[in-house]
């Protein structure tokens, strides 16, 4: 059993017991990804790599994704919802905090660019406070930014009938560094009419599936390695 939330508290006592569980905690978002992919995008790849992970390593437990986060600079687009960094600070310094003494680790497993800011202060909150909040972050050499053809490859491999390949259309190019200044005065709306950041063409369930494993074994070679 490795989802938390379809655990028992006890059967999670004694699992922990028996040696110390390592808390997964999927971080995604809602927002808008294009007019092609649905706005828990980032949760579902958050959630699919610590499956992944869970599948692969002993004694970790999978806890309910966090799926409204920090998304601000998709304000505009239908759909979108955010909680701000601020909240999503303190909520994950309170659920480190707040953990029982059965989970000897927590790391968060995130999907979503937006949240870096929240997760690099409650990092530094919880050093302070002596617990560690450890963080693995999607990362693919030459991605692109947002809903382009990095993530509708994953969406393929992890939530076919979700994504609306005759919808799909290009975006905004040219590198994140780029656009960045531009988004942040304004927003993603500033530099992309139809919300994508690079282009979906020819995204393939196989890439993605090929993307998804390569995603479960970075995070699982960051796990072994601390
Ligand atoms: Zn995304």
């Amino acid at each position: 059993m490795t989802a938390l939330g379809s655990s028992t508290s006890p059967q999670t006592a004694a699992d922990g017991a028996a040696a110390p569980l390592t808390l997964l905690l999927p971080l995604g978002s809602t927002e808008q990804h294009g007019p092609h992919l649905p706005l828990d995008t980032d949760t579902q790849i958050a959630q699919a790599v610590a499956n992944g992970v869970a599948l692969r390593l002993d004694s970790v437990r999978v806890a309910p994704a966090i799926s409204i986060t920090a998304s601000a600079e998709h304000r505009g687009f239908a759909g979108t919802l955010s909680v701000g960094t601020r909240v999503l600070t303190e909520m994950l310094i309170e659920i480190v905090a707040n953990a029982g003494p059965e989970f000897g680790r927590i790391v968060a497993i995130n999907g979503h660019g937006g949240n870096a800011y929240a997760l690099r202060a409650a990092t530094e909150v919880c050093k302070a406070h002596r617990r560690a909040l450890e963080v693995w972050s999607v990362r693919l050499p030459g991605a692109d930014a947002h809903a382009g053809r990095t993530e509708t490859s994953l969406m393929l491999a992890i939530a076919e009938d979700l994504v609306d390949l005759d919808l799909a259309e290009p975006g905004a190019a040219g590198p994140i560094e780029e656009l960045l200044p531009k988004m942040i005065e304004g927003g993603v709306r500033e530099v992309s009419a139809n919300g994508v950041l690079g282009d979906p063409t020819g995204a393939n369930a196989a890439e993605g599936t090929r993307l998804l494993a390569a995603l479960i074994d970075d995070a699982v070679s960051q796990l072994a390695d601390n």
